[in-house]
């Protein structure tokens, strides 16, 4: 009886009949009351659908509870609807955008006549409250076009977005109580599954992210199916607030982002600029070690450099405009400024015959590139419109890959393993179904990056298909002391510059070949980094990148002239440290030390002046102190730097 009945597969692989027309609900409780109680959604045929759509014959069905991710995207997605409803019923003219199920929470935008204030939001967050507890279904409805455009009449921003279906698509609208909303779907079965929500906080957003049409406000919020998660999520919130590198960074006084200058730009102050020297210095110390060659190439160039290279026109609204050619030189030549180095790396590798027992030629360059990224998604250091990259280019022969990538591997694991402490993750990318070149040439390149990683003897996750059309790459991730994930070095094979650029070197059988390049940075621009590293430290940085190493703290002016001695022992010996001569008393300028997150506080009191010693306060220790002889803190605190140490040593 094919016609009333269908059949399910589970994905334990057993199958299931049911009555034509059952619902992922129906399936649900024909497994189980426990299930048909904790089921939020059905996946069916990898679809994430609602538990109330009727199951198609011969489906692959899951039900999803709340310990499957995609689950949460629903009932945070969910959740919009929730907080829409909430704001038509305080604020009835509020039109409608959009509302999606973002990172551990959900938004939605609204054209409203003033922006929401956080009294605002407490309201809404209060009717929500009253939405949930009203437990409405969500009702899903398929209508015809002109029915949709009945329902949103009164809404601009709803009708544009039923404009934009194309003339096939199911429109569908769903209704939880007194709220209907143009949505595909899927929802959480009714508003009483939401319990543990929480509205963050609201910006402006321009209307379909595009800055001539109008602004809207969007209101943030985040819901989990726990109130132990919510709240485990907020002390999260509270804890990245407190190390914002925008907030530390000004209480440090590290950098800064200047209006008279432009958004996205950043000014190293000195303290701030010697984090950036001490990294430089070690990635260039690091490199130089292991046969890269320093390069230094210009900061503009004409424009034609970024056409051969195919980065224009394809990447133009990337790049800052073009400029005018500089005198003497045609009208037609325009200049632009540089969004990344690879062309000019590779004219320094194209200004001279190469030969197979050159190769790899390994070229660096820290060097400043400019991008015009949206003003709107600039974020402090972590998103700019300058950035200094760590930058090199590495042009091998196909036969040098794997030994290559395993170099490169080792210089990943010395400076996030080693020097950062950080556990970092490796994505291999590999062959997109559009690609550059043959088959074999993949086979070759694929191969090469797996066996490095495997010599190394890491695991890393393999993102099949998630190559560039240019040849496979290795992305590293990492976490930071609280958890949030950050996406570090890439390393990136690159069959198509040298092909453009018609590179060459002669091999063994005295014939032109072509070389493969690698693009790779490993802390990727040293603004980011920084921004990570501030947030990750929370300023307290470990001694040998802090800007102020040692603060000697004389208790009276009688032994001012000490600790001008033990500031000049701790000076010559290469750290850097300052006299905190001021006539405020002890405690002022130990709490001052502390708030600087200065590593060392060393005080020199009248039995430290006499027998030559230090009485040593170390970062985060509290009120212990130590009295050490000069030169063994001195010694101690060489060890320290040279080892770059996470930990102090005193
Ligand atoms: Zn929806
Ligand atoms: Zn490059």
């Amino acid at each position: 009886m094919p016609d009333t009945e269908i059949r399910v597969t589970l994905p334990d692989g057993s199958t299931k009949v049911l009555p034509a027309g059952a619902t992922g609900r129906d399936l649900a409780q024909a497994i189980g009351p426990g299930l048909a109680r904790a089921a939020i959604a059905a996946r069916v045929s990898g679809d994430v659908r609602d538990l109330t759509r009727p199951l198609p014959d011969g489906a692959a069905v899951a039900l999803l509870t709340d310990r499957d991710p995609q689950a949460l995207d629903v009932l945070r997605h969910s959740t919009a609807h929730v907080l829409a409803t909430a704001v038509r019923q305080l604020m009835p003219h509020a039109r409608i955008g959009f509302g999606p199920s973002i990172e551990d929470g959900f938004y939605y935008d609204f054209e409203v006549l003033t922006p929401f204030t956080p009294d605002d939001l407490e309201r809404i967050e209060a009717k929500m409250h009253e939405v949930t507890a009203a437990n409405h279904p969500f009702v899903r409805e398929e209508v015809d076009r002109a029915e949709a455009k009945r329902r949103f009449a009164d809404d601009p921003l709803k009708l544009e977005r039923i404009d934009d279906l194309g003339p096939n698509e199911v429109i569908s609208v769903y209704t939880d109580g007194p709220f209907v909303d143009l949505c595909r779907g899927p929802h959480v079965p009714a508003t009483g599954a939401i319990k543990h929500f929480k509205l963050l906080h609201a910006a402006g957003a321009y209307w379909r992210g595009d800055e001539r049409r109008q602004m809207l406000q969007r209101i943030y919020g985040t819901a989990w199916f726990s109130k132990d998660d919510l709240e485990a999520y907020v002390r999260r919130l509270e804890e990245a607030r407190k190390r914002d590198h925008r907030i530390i960074g000004k209480q440090l006084d590290l950098f800064s982002i200047q209006e008279d200058v432009g958004p996205g730009l950043i000014f190293w102050h000195p303290k701030g600029a010697m984090i950036n020297f001490q990294l430089r210095r070690f990635m260039e110390d690091v490199i130089l070690e292991r046969g890269y060659q320093l390069v230094y190439t210009p900061n503009v160039t004409r424009e034609q450099l970024f056409l051969r290279s195919g980065h224009l026109p394809l990447y133009a609204e990337n790049q800052f405009p073009a400029m005018a050619a500089g005198e003497g030189e045609a009208e037609d030549v325009r200049y632009r400024v540089k969004p990344m180095n690879c062309p000019m790396h590779i004219l320094v590798y194209a200004s001279q015959q190469r030969s197979y027992r050159d190769l790899p030629i390994r070229l660096a360059e820290i060097a400043n590139v400019y991008r015009n990224e949206r003003s709107g998604t600039l974020h402090g250091m972590l998103r700019v419109r300058g950035l200094s990259m760590d930058d090199a280019h590495i042009f091998l022969r196909e036969d040098q890959i794997e030994e290559e990538i395993f170099h490169l591997l080792d210089i990943v694991e010395l400076v996030l393993g080693k020097t950062f402490g950080l556990a970092y993750r490796l994505d291999l990318a590999t062959r997109p179904e559009k690609k550059l070149g043959t088959d074999a040439m993949w086979e070759v390149a694929e191969r090469g990056l797996e066996q490095a990683l495997k010599r190394r003897g890491i695991s890393y996750r393999l993102d099949q298909g998630g190559g560039a059309f240019y040849g496979p790459k290795i992305d590293v991730k990492f976490n930071d002391a609280i958890g949030r994930e950050w996406q570090g070095a890439t390393i990136q094979l690159d069959y198509e510059l040298p092909e453009r650029f018609q590179l060459e070197y002669t091999g063994t059988d005295n014939k032109p070949h072509r070389p493969v390049m690698i693009h790779r940075a490993i802390y990727g621009t040293l603004e980011r980094f920084v921004g990570f590293l501030i947030e990750h430290f929370a300023g307290a940085f470990p001694l040998w990148l802090s800007p102020e190493q040692v603060r000697v703290l004389p208790i009276a002016d009688t032994q001012l002239e000490a600790a001008r001695r033990t500031a000049a022992a701790v000076r010559a010996a290469g750290l850097r440290v300052h006299l905190d001569d001021r006539s405020e008393t002890l405690n002022y300028k130990i709490r001052d030390g502390e708030i600087q997150k200065v590593p060392y506080l060393a005080v020199v009191g009248q039995r430290e002046a006499e027998a030559g010693t230090v009485a040593v306060r170390a970062r985060g220790a509290g009120k212990k102190q130590e009295i050490l002889p000069l030169d063994d803190f001195v010694r101690r605190l060489v060890e320290e730097v040279r080892t770059r140490s996470l930990t102090p040593l005193v």
